[in-house]
């Protein structure tokens, strides 16, 4: 158990939650973690701005108190969460109960046990130079207005072309293979797939590769993200789902699936043809829009969380 302060604690596991952190934050903190006995031992936090090589801050499994033999910095597990996910100590307490004894509506969103980051770095069968993703610029302001951080864009390596005012989301296939570069104008919002090749479900290969069992699914790439960023492991079918990609849907480790479709005529046409074809073992629970937001996009994580939360009422 770990207090957080007086009044909230948490029965987690420190390793659970440093991995956790890892997964979330890449800022380059934590780069080196270490399991001992009695403590996790992590590149330190808050000396050398965080990027220690090898780590000297030991945190405490039995309560999560930290002390750095670099610095001298200890105390409460609050505060060295805080210092990696470079916030307050109350958003850290409120991440914590989130993710890890919160409302039961983020329950079955916990992770695992390791995290095993998207597969990037260059492997047999990639149909993609995986160098072709150094071209482009790694931020432009255009994905904050779309609601996306810096954090959640590199970890899933989005880039941008200026030269023709792209945004580009690489996709691997279920095998984690770099297959494909879909790409989406800013000024006219077409997309554009690389028809040479069978569209795999984007993100479906990291949520497998961690082994989720609840996951949400979009149509597009930037509402998927945005799933992603509010805490919730989310795939998206990059437009029409075609058959192939039911296939690998209901081959997956997937066995509860929020439906989050935009919320026109052509969304619900979605849901209905998924739900029909969707494998027995896999329950599909609809997730209402309000009625005046068009896709996950234009949601605050606050609306998400409680379309959600609603949308789970309606099935128990
Ligand atoms: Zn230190």
């Amino acid at each position: 158990m770990i207090n957080l302060d007086n009044q909230f604690a948490i029965d987690a596991d420190v390793a659970k939650v440093i991995a956790r952190l890892r997964l979330f934050i890449v800022n380059g903190k934590l780069k080196d973690v270490q399991d001992k006995p009695e403590d996790v031992v992590v590149s330190c936090p808050f000396h050398n701005g965080g990027q220690e090589e090898h780590g000297s801050c030991f945190v405490r499994k039995k309560d999560g108190v930290y002390h750095c033999f670099g610095c001298g910095a200890k105390g409460p597990f609050v505060r060295f969460v805080a210092a990696c996910l470079n916030s307050s100590d109350d958003y850290a307490k409120s991440w914590l109960l989130k993710n890890f004894g919160g409302e039961a509506i983020e329950r079955p969103m916990i992770m695992g046990d390791d995290i095993k980051l998207p597969q990037f770095g260059v492997k047999q069968g990639d149909r993609i130079d995986q160098a072709e993703l150094d071209q482009y610029l790694t931020w432009t302001p255009y994905l904050a207005q779309r609601k996306l951080s810096r954090d959640i864009c590199e970890f899933f390596k989005v880039r941008y072309d200026p030269k023709h005012r792209q945004v580009i989301f690489p996709v691997h296939d279920p095998k984690g293979r770099l297959v494909m570069l879909a790409k989406r104008s800013i000024d006219t919002k077409t997309f554009y797939l690389d028809k040479d090749v069978e569209k795999p479900i984007y993100c479906l290969d990291y949520v497998e590769r961690n082994g989720f069992t609840t996951a949400m699914i979009t149509e597009g790439p930037f509402d998927c993200l945005t799933g992603w960023e509010y805490g919730y492991p989310t795939i998206a079918t990059l437009g029409k789902m075609s058959d192939n990609q039911i296939d690998q849907l209901n081959k997956s480790s997937i066995r509860v699936l929020y439906l989050a479709f935009d919320n026109d005529d052509a969304g619900r046409s979605f849901a209905a043809t998924l739900k029909r074809k969707l494998a027995k073992h896999i329950m599909a629970v609809d997730v209402r829009l309000p009625k005046n937001k068009k896709d996950i996009n234009d949601l605050t994580k606050e609306e998400l969380d409680e379309a959600i939360k609603k949308s789970r009422e309606s099935i128990s």
